[in-house]
């Protein structure tokens, strides 16, 4: 069943009495406009779904002519489904309606240039922040002796006797566009149609170098642990002028001793003393945000968590931050001098049951930390 009510040709921007040729140069302008590796812009690729899909039924006198007739009612009641794009394999699909690569204005093809992977580790507190790093990479660039075709100045790469210089070698198969010349890359040439004879003595004939290049990279603020940042274009050089690839920077956030995340919330604990916790006191915790006088009541307890709202990692998606919870752990004397004893004997007798007993509701309390 189609997938879009739109009018094919209105989609194509043709007139109805378009030619087939006029059909065909639309659709591999359109293509050329709305493909991901091109287009920034959102929704492009459901757009080129919609193109794809009057292509289809356009280009082929069949389908074009029930679609004249009858329109959308008139395909699906003949059974017309169109394909499933896949953006991985969108420039063999293009080779396979038109026998040429997406980019290239025919003869050889223009390789894109591959991804390449770098990985950066910073700490908890930048990745709270937000931090700009820079991040040093190698990526292959055209040579600048031969000018990236790989031969000695002076010489000049020779024909590819395999493919006798279109950069592809050509197979007859069959699918549901019906029968097509699909064109592949040329093993021997590797689709660039020449074959180097003298090899440039700084490239080895390669066309590319390697070279240590160094990107400002913005890492936002509230990134997790193993997240990968798309720097496009940065990538390894392509062929004969093809797009550059694009640089994975994999960010690792090291573990911050004082701090436990979990997701966008942070945990630690702060330690009292047993007479800190009956009498109550002020401390400096540690925070994301730097030091933080904390009041602490008298009476509390071991296990109590204090939630610090809004003090934990920013929500990467999103507005807002997570929240800090503080444990309270209170340190029990382990060793007592004589006076120390005496004096603790000594308290001992003055409590009674009311001195241990609890506020309303601390379990309450303790519960809700927990949410
Ligand atoms: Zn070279
Ligand atoms: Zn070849």
């Amino acid at each position: 069943m189609a997938t879009t009510g739109r009018d094919y040709y209105e989609l194509l921007g043709v007139a109805r009495d378009a030619s087939e040729q006029e059909i065909k140069r639309s659709f591999r302008r359109l293509a050329r406009e709305l493909h991901p590796d091109v287009s920034q812009e959102v929704g492009t690729d459901e757009r080129f779904r919609e193109v794809a899909e009057a292509y289809q039924v356009l280009s082929n006198s069949e389908t074009r002519e029930v679609y004249d007739r009858y329109g959308h009612a008139g395909l699906r009641g003949g059974g017309f489904t169109p394909g499933t794009f896949d953006f991985g394999s969108l420039s063999d699909l293009f080779s396979a309606f038109f026998g040429d690569d997406l980019f290239g204005t025919g003869g050889a093809r223009r390789a894109r240039g591959a991804d390449l992977a770098a990985e950066i580790e910073i700490e908890l507190v930048d990745a709270a922040r937000g931090v700009v790093r820079q991040v040093p990479f190698e990526v292959a660039v055209p040579c600048a002796r031969c000018g990236g075709d790989g031969a000695e100045p002076g010489t000049e790469p020779v024909t590819c006797p395999t493919c006798s210089g279109s950069g592809r070698v050509q197979q007859v198969s069959r699918s549901v566009f019906g029968e097509f010349v699909r064109a592949q890359a040329c093993p021997t040439c590797g689709g660039s149609g020449r074959v180097v004879e003298t090899p440039c003595s700084e490239c080895r004939g390669a066309g590319r170098m390697l070279e240590e290049r160094r990107l400002d990279v913005t890492i936002p603020a509230g990134i997790h642990d193993g997240q990968q940042i798309r720097i496009s274009g940065e990538g390894h050089a392509g062929q004969l002028g093809g797009r550059a690839g694009d640089v994975y920077v994999r960010v690792r956030v090291r573990p911050d001793p004082r701090f436990v995340r979990e997701g966008d919330d942070i945990f630690s604990t702060v330690d009292l003393n047993v007479v800190q916790a009956a009498l109550g006191t002020t401390v400096t915790v540690e925070t994301l945000d730097g030091p933080l006088e904390l009041d602490f009541e008298p009476g509390t307890q071991p296990g109590e968590v204090r939630v610090l709202n809004g003090r934990g990692m920013p929500l990467l998606q999103g507005f807002g931050r997570g929240d800090h919870r503080l444990l309270v752990n209170v340190a029990v004397p382990r060793r007592l001098s004589d006076e120390q004893r005496a004096l603790l004997e000594q308290f001992e007798r003055l409590s009674t049951d009311d001195t241990y007993s609890a506020d309303e509701g601390f379990f309450e309390k303790l519960k809700s930390a927990f949410r």
